[in-house]
């Protein structure tokens, strides 16, 4: 079975509280993973995954950060000493997630900056790794970390191919959920139909087009295999088949398996190769 690490998601949500935190752990172990990292996305959030962490020690991995929804709940005197506390002592792995949300906007825009950068200084100080969120908000991105180097890997990749160059340029890595499912709607269908999977009908197609919008095709020619990571955001956004139904880690090989058609290389060579880029950013 493949090694998988479902590096982004959030195991604090109150979908997985009581009976259900251990079907969802061990629905996960079943399904090969091995590593998964539970992110903060503020206080409670954080110290809950922290706490996780410590329970089910070399499994779960947690990480502090206020995302730019909770921007205005960020106490820069509290939280700050908090984040310094928790990458002293060892306790996370990552510092996130942080970044810039456009498209909901639910801090204000000048308030995301500032504690955006503010968690990237410690971060850089430290110099610790940061799971960087970004919707919408591309180009400020950009602006705001021009000249400020740091080891980051960009989640739930909703960019498009000229970003994804210019990160990868910049050193970062570039994690992708099953949100990479969703414009396959016809490859789902074929797989359905002939009980194929989804990696073979998408690398053994012989038909003139390719299932596979080219949008997505330039995007991956831009990323190097050991550049990508693969997580599964759950609670939200199953994959395609499930949609509809609540996601959990059991199912980060649904964008291991698209990623690995596109890139062409064997399912299990790329779990292998994301299980190992990991391993290397978060040094687990
Ligand atoms: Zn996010
Ligand atoms: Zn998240």
């Amino acid at each position: 079975m493949p090694r998988l690490i479902d590096t982004h998601a959030h195991l604090d949500a109150p979908e997985y509280k009581g009976e259900k935190f251990e079907e969802v752990i061990l629905a996960a172990k079943n399904a090969g993973v091995e590593k998964i990292i539970s992110v903060g996305c503020d206080e409670e959030t954080s110290l809950r995954n922290v706490e996780l962490s410590s329970i089910y020690k070399d499994f779960i991995y947690a990480t502090y950060g206020f995302h730019p929804h909770n921007a205005e709940s960020f106490d820069f005197v509290r939280h700050t000493a908090q984040i310094k506390e928790r990458v002293k002592s060892n306790s996370i792995v990552a510092i996130g997630e942080i970044g810039l949300d456009y498209y909901r906007d639910l801090s204000p825009r000048g308030v995301q900056k500032e504690v955006f950068l503010k968690q990237l200084a410690v971060a850089r100080e430290a110099d610790f790794p940061v799971i960087i969120h970004i919707r919408d908000a591309f180009e400020d991105f950009k602006k705001f970390t021009d000249g400020i180097d740091f080891k980051g890997v960009i989640h739930c990749y909703s960019g498009d191919a000229e970003f994804a160059k210019w990160a990868v340029d910049r050193g970062f890595y570039i994690s992708f959920t099953a949100s990479i499912t969703y414009p396959l709607k016809a490859v789902y269908k074929m797989a359905g139909k002939t009980s194929r999977s989804v990696y073979e009908v998408i690398r053994n197609y012989e038909g003139f087009d390719s299932p596979v919008p080219a949008s997505m095709l330039d995007l991956f020619s831009c990323v190097p295999l050991e550049r990508i990571m693969i997580e599964t955001d759950c609670p939200y956004l199953s994959p395609q088949n499930l949609r509809g139904r609540l996601n959990e880690p059991a199912n980060v090989s649904a964008a291991a398996e698209v990623i690995a058609a596109i890139k062409k290389t064997g399912y299990e060579e790329f779990c292998d190769i994301a299980f190992a880029n990991a391993k290397r950013f978060f040094s687990i």
